[in-house]
């Protein structure tokens, strides 16, 4: 990181302090200027709310505005957009798609969802079946998705679609950018065991998408997604929280809360202590990976022992917590949250909402599977259907 680059980025966090104090500017506001000048996502290029300079410097600059009482909450409250899209949008689409949509997904003014998985296609995302055809400058695309995050509250929407059933799964692929207002898109909750509907199914009934919305070249799909989906592990397990935050929070309220006189809670408590605190610097080690590159096989470390260490941590708050434990304040009543529940204060939500953690953004099998191909260097696993058009591939 040179000596330029650090006085070009504290010029412009002087000079976004200045126009804009963090602790009583609007947050929107405030992540409009900051986009501006360019500490959005500072690799990107200037115009495009970076400076081009290394990613390395976004984690000062965050750290920053949250000690001067400003906001960072538009990457989870918009995380699909700001966590994977912006990355595969400048990666993949047009000049002209880049300056519509990067401002006002980090502003949150235009929320996103991704619309990857279908009920016969999740883990095996190639295998996917919502089409894609071609009619002059548009596409009309028919199918349906589920587990969509935040895709009720969503203006556009990352879309994979097949569009050649004629050749192997994976190069049959096409990435668009959907509007979900667009007419014959329908969003549908689906509720959780919290209670909540913080994702949806949705369904795509005739759905006219123009050409210019697409990312990526026609049956390029694959490559496209696989972006979204290195940024997704890493928005998912790499996000570096404050030493004691998160799930070993909830742990240690609990602790408090009892007698603490039994030791072998405490030689638990102090052993999770630990183990989340490695997981924090894993993280990080994950996260300076990403920055050099797209990110790799890292990230899916990250997100493997995050989802089970978060597990393992809050079922032992809820046993601490004896009787109260096992009451649920927040009652079922059926929300549509605008946040998804990883981030909350309540430690029985916090219990429930993590046995999602192994599933969403990849299962932990599939984690083992990556880690185990692609760094232990194991045989991967068959592929049968490798070199068979996907038309041809038996499916229920
Ligand atoms: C809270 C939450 C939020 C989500 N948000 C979104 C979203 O916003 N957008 C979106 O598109 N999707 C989303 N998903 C979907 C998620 O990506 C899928 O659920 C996930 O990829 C698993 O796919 P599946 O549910 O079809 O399970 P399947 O793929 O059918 O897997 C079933 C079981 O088989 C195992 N398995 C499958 N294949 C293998 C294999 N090759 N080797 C070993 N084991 C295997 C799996 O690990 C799992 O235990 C979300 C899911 C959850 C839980």
């Amino acid at each position: 990181m040179s000596t330029d680059e650090r006085a070009r980025v504290e010029g412009q966090i002087e000079a976004l302090f200045a126009s804009h104090p963090p602790a009583d500017t609007p947050h929107p506001e405030f992540w409009g200027a900051q986009f501006d000048h360019g500490l959005a996502w500072v690799q990107f290029p200037e115009g495009f709310g970076g400076l081009g300079v290394s990613p390395r410097w976004q984690a000062d600059i965050n750290r920053r505005i949250e000690e001067a009482g400003g906001s960072i909450r538009n990457r989870f409250n918009n995380v699909l957009g700001v966590g994977m899209g912006a990355g595969t949008l400048m990666a993949h689409g047009s000049e002209e798609l880049q300056r519509r949509f990067l401002r006002p997904m980090f502003t949150c003014e235009e929320i996103w969802c991704q619309l990857f998985s279908e009920p016969g296609a999740g883990s095996d995302l190639a295998a996917l079946s919502t089409t894609a055809v071609r009619e002059g400058d548009t596409w009309i695309v028919n199918g349906q998705k589920v587990w969509n995050t935040l895709a009720h509250l969503a203006k556009w929407g990352l879309l994979v679609t097949r569009t050649d059933p004629d050749v192997p799964k994976h190069a049959g692929l096409t990435y668009f950018v959907v509007d979900m207002e667009a007419e014959g898109v329908d969003v549908r909750p689906l509720y959780q065991i919290t209670g909540e509907a913080e994702f949806n199914e949705v369904y795509f009934d005739d759905v006219h998408i123009p050409d210019s919305m697409r990312l990526g070249e026609v049956g390029e799909g694959w490559a496209v997604s696989m972006t979204t989906l290195m940024n997704e592990r890493v928005a998912i397990g790499g996000h570096v929280a404050p030493r004691g935050s998160g799930a070993i929070s909830h742990a240690v309220n609990a602790w408090e809360q009892t007698d603490k006189d039994d030791a072998v809670a405490r030689d638990q408590l102090l052993a999770y202590w630990v183990e989340a605190e490695a997981m924090r610097l894993t993280a990080i080690r994950a996260g300076e990976a990403a920055k050099r590159g797209t990110p790799g096989p890292e990230g899916s470390t990250a997100k493997l022992h995050w989802a089970d260490l978060n597990k393992s941590i809050t079922s032992f708050a809820i046993d601490l917590m004896g009787a109260e434990g096992m009451t649920y304040p927040q009652g079922y009543d059926f929300s549509r949250p605008d946040l998804t529940a990883n981030r909350t204060e309540d430690p029985h939500k916090a219990f429930l909402r993590a046995r999602a953690n192994s599933i969403e953004g990849g299962t932990s099998e599939i984690m083992k599977n990556i880690l185990g191909e692609r760094v232990l260097g194991l045989p991967g696993e068959p592929r049968v259907d490798k070199n068979v058009a996907w038309r041809d591939v038996p499916r229920s």
